[in-house]
């Protein structure tokens, strides 16, 4: 039982700002003087469509999203985007994709369902996706239809240290663990997608931002949610949204906006990576798999190489307040999520319980 509030480095859902969670609680009974809960709300309604508008507003102010790309809200999360990047932009059948994890496997998978001519780039398997696989390594195929890539692996912990030059083919990319944490080029990219659950929002829906010239529509193939030009022309409301989730994550970008934007953030999420990174560069105990160059500023993954220690490790952190560190169940050892919403002070709270925690068990 917790009195207080814990820091939770769970890899999604995860952590929301404080502010966001209060602002909700004061407008939950009655928002904005119309005498019902968003959750109550007509999706059709004055209140709600007003709610939708300055979302997606936000969120191209925040992301300096270009005019033309669409930004969608959809059910589903990220793995139903799996299947709805093959189904929107397969035109030749051929598509590159890189493997450089667990949800990048799974979304290769996904779209070996829809065509035979799936082509694997390049896969970083051998190392156990410790790196990123660097432009030279690329089998691109020229004129392919696009080039997936998740851009920051949650499991593993590493995060692309370049943006693919490809030659015109559209680059889809991932970016479920790492949307909203530093600025990006949006411009570079064919489609960016990610389920809201992390960086975001509560978890109900995928954000999927598309140039306006890859909406060529599913001519009647597929079903008609899965059609992201239909859905960008009902403005995300072809049927009842995720209202609720919608609101929420116009709460979280109102929250990046007032605290400095994404330049801010950048500089925030690195100094507190830094400061685990910096720790497990000289523990004697605790080390980090990955790469320098490669590290992920959100999911940093960790071992002492010693099963039972990690075990007891993620116990006693855990009944200290520093809950959900243990790794994904495909790769076990710890991993600390460290999202937007963590603040610094949890990150060296943790990192003054690891130094505890070396001295008392070496
Ligand atoms: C969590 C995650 C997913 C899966 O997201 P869902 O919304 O649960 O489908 C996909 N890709 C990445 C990179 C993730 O971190």
């Amino acid at each position: 039982m917790f009195k207080d509030r814990i820091y939770n480095f769970s890899a999604g859902p995860s952590m929301l700002p404080v502010e966001v969670l209060k602002k909700a609680q004061e407008e939950m009974l009655n928002y904005g003087g119309t005498g019902t809960s968003v959750m109550e709300m007509s999706h059709r309604s004055k209140a709600f469509d007003d709610i939708a508008k300055q979302t997606e507003a936000d969120f191209r102010e925040v992301m300096n999203i270009p005019d033309n790309y669409k930004v969608l809200f959809l059910q589903g999360g990220a793995t139903l985007e799996f299947a709805a990047i093959p189904m929107n932009l397969l035109k030749t059948g051929v598509a590159d994709y890189v493997r450089t994890g667990q949800f990048s496997t799974k979304c290769y998978k996904e779209a070996l369902r829809f065509s035979d001519k799936i082509h694997l780039t390049a896969s970083s398997d051998d190392k156990t996706y410790s790196y990123i696989p660097q432009q030279e390594q690329l089998d691109l195929t020229p004129g392919a239809d696009y080039l997936h890539i998740c851009y920051n692996n949650t499991v593993f912990g590493t995060k692309w240290n370049y943006i693919p030059e490809t030659d015109g083919v559209p680059i889809v990319a991932d970016m479920s663990s790492s949307i909203l944490s530093e600025p990006v080029d949006v411009s570079k990219f064919g489609v960016i997608y990610a389920g809201v659950q992390k960086n975001i929002a509560p978890a109900g829906m995928a954000v999927v931002i598309v140039r306006e010239d890859l909406l060529t529509g599913l001519e009647g193939k597929y079903p008609t949610y899965m059609d992201w030009k239909a859905q960008a022309e009902a403005g995300s409301m072809m049927n009842t949204p995720p209202c609720w989730c919608i609101y929420m994550c116009g709460l979280v970008l109102k929250w990046i906006k007032e605290n400095g934007g994404l330049e801010a953030r950048k500089a925030y999420n690195e100094k507190k990576a830094a400061i685990l990174y910096d720790f497990l560069d000289n523990s004697k105990m605790f080390k980090s798999a990955v790469e320098p160059q490669y590290r992920s500023m959100m999911n940093v993954t960790f071992v002492t190489g010693d099963d039972a220690l990690d075990k007891k490790f993620v116990a006693e952190a855990a009944e200290a307040g520093f809950v959900n560190l243990k790794g994904h169940r495909s790769v076990g050892g710890m991993r600390a999520s460290i999202y937007n919403a963590m603040p610094m002070e949890g990150v060296e709270k943790l990192v003054a319980f690891m130094k505890k925690f070396e001295e008392e068990n070496s």
